[in-house]
C-alpha cells in the first residue's frame, strides 16, 4: 500500500492501552506534538475495573482485608524486595508515583475514584475480595470498608452471568472481620434478554428511563427482602459510558448507593476504561492512527509507514503490551514484535536474554502459584525507561518503553498491572518529550 499522509510529531507512541495513553498524554502535557499508533485493544480493555498498584506484602495470605499499607508505601517496599520489578528499575522515578496516579485520575475524570491512603476492598463477580489502589467510580460505593451497614448483593433475574448467592456467600465470610453483613436479593427486570452479553446489558441501561427503571425495581426488592441495606452490589454492567451516569441514576431511583462488582472477561469496566482513554486522547489533540508498527532495524528519527501514513518523530515510546497486547510473541522462543528488541526472562536468581531463547514451554512451572518466568518476561530498561540490549546498554538514546512490555512483573496477576502502566507510561512520555 502507498502511504498518502505524512505525520510529523515530536513523540511517537506505539500502543493504545493504559501505558501508551499515559505516555501520549504526559508528552502532550509537556507541550509536544504526539502521534499514537495502535492496532487493537489490548489487556487494558480486559481489566476488571480495579487499578492495582502494589500488593501489601505483609498482609496475611488469603485475607485481603488484612492489607494495611497504602499503594505508594507498598510500591516502595515492593521495589526494595524485587530488584527486577519495574518499580525498582525506574530508580528515583518511583518517588513520582503519587503524581503519576493523580495525573491518571485527573486525565480520566470522572472515570476513576481518587487514590486513598488505604487500599480499596472490592468484590469480584465470584465473591472474592480484591484489594486495589483504586477503582472505577462505578465500583467505589462497594468498597467494603466504606459501606456503612449491611450490603445487599442483587442479581438480575434471568441474567445468567452473575450469581448473587455465590457473591453474597463469598463476601459473607468477611463479615465480622472488617467486612459488612451481606444479604442477597434478586431483581425482576422485565424485557431483560437472558442471552444478552455484558456490554449489551450495559448499553441497554444507558438510555433515559432505563437506569431509573432498574433503580425503582431495586427499591421495591429492597423493601421486600433487604430493608436497611446501606449499599447494593450489582453485576458489572452499569453502563459503558461514564457520561451516561448509570450508577448514579440507579442509586437515585433506588434510594441507596449502588456499585458494580469487578468483572471477569469480557469486561464492561475494561471496555469503559479503553473508551475513556481514547476519548481523552482525542480531546488532548493526540493524532491517533490505526495500524501496526513494524520497524525492525528502524530507530527514532526514521520515517516509518503505518497503514496509510508515514510518521516522522524524534522520540519513540513503545507501549505494545505483552502477549495479549501483541508486544511479545512466542515463536518457540520469545521475541519483541515491533522492533526485534532483546527480551529478558528471569528464573530464580538467573536472569537474561539467554533464558528467553529457550522454548516458551520450559518457562512455566507446575505450581501455578509460583513465579512463572514466562509471564514476567519483557524488555529490560534503564532508569529512564530506555530498553537495554543484551549487554545492558541503551538500544537508542530516544527510544523508551512502558507498561506490560517492560519485564519483571506478572502484569495480569501480581497486583501491579495498571499501576506499572500508569507510572512507566507517564515517566516515559515525559522522558521522550524532554529528548524529542
Ligand atoms: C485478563 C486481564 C485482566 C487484568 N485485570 C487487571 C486489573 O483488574 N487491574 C490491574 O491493575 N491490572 C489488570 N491487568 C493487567 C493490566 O491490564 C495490564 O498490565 C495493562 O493494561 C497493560 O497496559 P499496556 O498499555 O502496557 O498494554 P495493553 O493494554 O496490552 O496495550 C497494548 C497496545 O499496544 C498495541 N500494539 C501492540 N503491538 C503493536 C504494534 N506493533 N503496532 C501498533 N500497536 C501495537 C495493541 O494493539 C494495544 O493497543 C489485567 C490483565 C489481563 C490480561
Amino acid at each position: 500500500m502507498t502511504a498518502s499522509r505524512t505525520v510529523r510529531a515530536d513523540v511517537l507512541v506505539v500502543g493504545g492501552g493504559m501505558a501508551g495513553a499515559m505516555a501520549a498524554l504526559s508528552a502532550r502535557a509537556a507541550g509536544c506534538e504526539v502521534a499514537l499508533v495502535r492496532c487493537a485493544p489490548g489487556a487494558t480493555a480486559l481489566s476488571s475495573g480495579a487499578v492495582g498498584v502494589a500488593p501489601d506484602l505483609s498482609a496475611l495470605p488469603g485475607d485481603p482485608l488484612s492489607w494495611r499499607r497504602g499503594p505508594v508505601e507498598s510500591a516502595r517496599r515492593l521495589a526494595r524486595q524485587r530488584p527486577g520489578h519495574p518499580y525498582a528499575a525506574v530508580g528515583e522515578g518511583l518517588v513520582l508515583l503519587p503524581d503519576a496516579l493523580d495525573f491518571a485520575v485527573r486525565a480520566l475524570d470522572p472515570l476513576l475514584a481518587p487514590v486513598l491512603e488505604r487500599p480499596r476492598f472490592l468484590a469480584t463477580a465470584t465473591g472474592e475480595v480484591v484489594a486495589a489502589a483504586t477503582c472505577q467510580r462505578a465500583a467505589e460505593p462497594g468498597d467494603l470498608l466504606a459501606v456503612a451497614g449491611p450490603l445487599a448483593v442483587a442479581g438480575l433475574r434471568g441474567h445468567l452471568g452473575f450469581d448473587a448467592a455465590l457473591v453474597a456467600d463469598g463476601l459473607g465470610r468477611h463479615a465480622g472481620r472488617g467486612g459488612p453483613e451481606v444479604r442477597e436479593l434478586e431483581v425482576d427486570l422485565p424485557g431483560l434478554d437472558p442471552w444478552a452479553r455484558p456490554h449489551e446489558l450495559a448499553r441497554a441501561l444507558e438510555p433515559p428511563g432505563e437506569a431509573e427503571r432498574l433503580g425503582e425495581r431495586l427499591r421495591a426488592a429492597l423493601a421486600n427482602g433487604a430493608r436497611g441495606a446501606a449499599a447494593v452490589l450489582l453485576p458489572p454492567v452499569l453502563g459503558l459510558s461514564p457520561a451516561a451516569r448509570v450508577p448514579e441514576r440507579v442509586a437515585a431511583a433506588a434510594g441507596v448507593p449502588v456499585a458494580e462488582t469487578l468483572s471477569d472477561v469480557p469486561s464492561v469496566p475494561g471496555l469503559r476504561l479503553q473508551a475513556a482513554l481514547e476519548a481523552r486522547l482525542a480531546r488532548a489533540g493526540v493524532t491517533v492512527l490505526a495500524g501496526e508498527l513494524r520497524a525492525a532495524g528502524g530507530a527514532p528519527g526514521d520515517r516509518v509507514e503505518v497503514g496509510e501514513a508515514v510518521i516522522l518523530a524524534g522520540s519513540w515510546v513503545l507501549a505494545t503490551g505483552r502477549f495479549v497486547g501483541g508486544g511479545l510473541v512466542r515463536h518457540g522462543a520469545l521475541a519483541e514484535r515491533a522492533m526485534g528488541l532483546p527480551v529478558e526472562a528471569a528464573e530464580g536468581r538467573d536472569a537474561g536474554v539467554h533464558l528467553s531463547g529457550r522454548p516458551a514451554t520450559s518457562l512455566t512451572v507446575r505450581d501455578r502459584r509460583a513465579p512463572q518466568p514466562l509471564l514476567s518476561a519483557g524488555l529490560r530498561v534503564d532508569p529512564s525507561l530506555r530498553p537495554l540490549d543484551g549487554r545492558g546498554r541503551p538500544v537508542h538514546p530516544r527510544l523508551f518503553a512502558a507498561g506490560a512490555l517492560v519485564g519483571g512483573h506478572e502484569h495480569a496477576s501480581d497486583g501491579t498491572g495498571l499501576g506499572v502502566a500508569i507510572l512507566t507510561g507517564w515517566l516515559a512520555g515525559r522522558a521522550a518529550a524532554a529528548r524529542g
